[in-house]
């Protein structure tokens, strides 16, 4: 990512101090698993490096943190384990290559929910409990995108329409009204209209005249259930489970992405003189 081009890396020597946090194959990271260690050697592909303290157990990765990037951050990578060894001298050494899922997730400067129109919902590219461990180790953060309206059901992201505010059917059918002031009547434009002229069918008043005798109003009409009011209502129609339901019964859904909080350590970048 451009993001993470610095022009200007200082260069890692042998024995820089490194974080190692274990992590499952899924890219949970173990964070109170965390241990220190230093730095043996790094070519592009690879990374060797001596543990403080023997590891409990073996681990299948491991995200990698050293010294260096902008700002006192660290630098961090993704690595598989590929051996697990003791030296001579009795020191815990791990070598591991640059792959697999923690170091595609650390890759990215931003972890953005995606929406996905055959499940009608937002998903992050990662798992949110792998995330959480991610957050919790302080490699990345989270960060508060939108809000959107979820269904009171499932949380899908809905459809929205102006309909029947009691069956909360979208077959409803304006009707224009006439208000006659003298009178107050209220009716259709077809009960005034009579021998080719306006009459108020209550007052029996002909020829009103628009603005000074009569207002038009309007309604809407249902043509499932019959409601009739002068504002629709907003209805929800959720297409993943069917629900419809009152537009304001929708549920806040709370989009959040995440922001890394370190550099990316870009191995071809800081090979380690032999
Ligand atoms: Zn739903
Ligand atoms: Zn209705
Ligand atoms: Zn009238």
């Amino acid at each position: 990512m451009s993001a993470d081009t610095n022009t200007a890396v200082p260069a890692l020597s042998r024995g820089a101090v490194a974080d190692i946090w274990p992590a499952q194959a899924d890219g949970q990271l173990r964070v109170n698993r965390r241990t220190e260690g230093r730095l043996c050697s790094m070519s592009a592909t690879e990374i060797d490096l001596a543990l403080h303290t023997p590891p409990s157990r073996a681990f299948p990765s491991a995200l990698i943190g050293l010294p260096g990037g902008a700002d006192g951050r660290s630098r961090c990578a993704g690595i598989e384990i590929t051996d697990h060894y003791t030296t001579d001298d009795g020191r815990a050494r791990i070598t591991g290559r640059f792959a697999g899922r923690i170091h595609d997730v650390v890759s990215s400067q931003w972890l953005l929910p995606d929406f996905d129109p055959t499940t009608m919902a937002y998903r992050l590219p990662v798992d949110p409990a792998v995330m959480r461990t991610w957050q919790a180790a302080k490699i990345y953060e989270p960060v508060l995108l939108d809000r959107v309206a979820g269904c009171p059901r499932c949380g899908c992201v809905p459809t929205f329409r102006s309909g029947c505010g009691r069956c909360r059917s979208g077959r409803t059918d304006p009707i224009k009204l006439i208000h006659h002031y003298a009178c107050a009547h209220v009716g259709s434009v077809k009960e005034y209209e009579a021998e080719g002229s306006l009459i108020c069918p209550k007052c029996r008043t002909r020829d009103p005249m628009v603005g000074t005798d009569y207002e038009y109003l309007t309604t809407h009409r249902c043509r499932d259930c019959g409601w009739e009011e002068s504002q629709l209502a907003s209805v929800g129609h959720c297409l993943a489970c069917d629900e419809r339901f009152a537009g304001n019964a929708a549920q806040q859904i709370v989009l959040v992405g995440y922001r890394r909080c370190v550099d990316r350590l870009d191995p071809l970048a800081h090979v380690t003189e032999s």
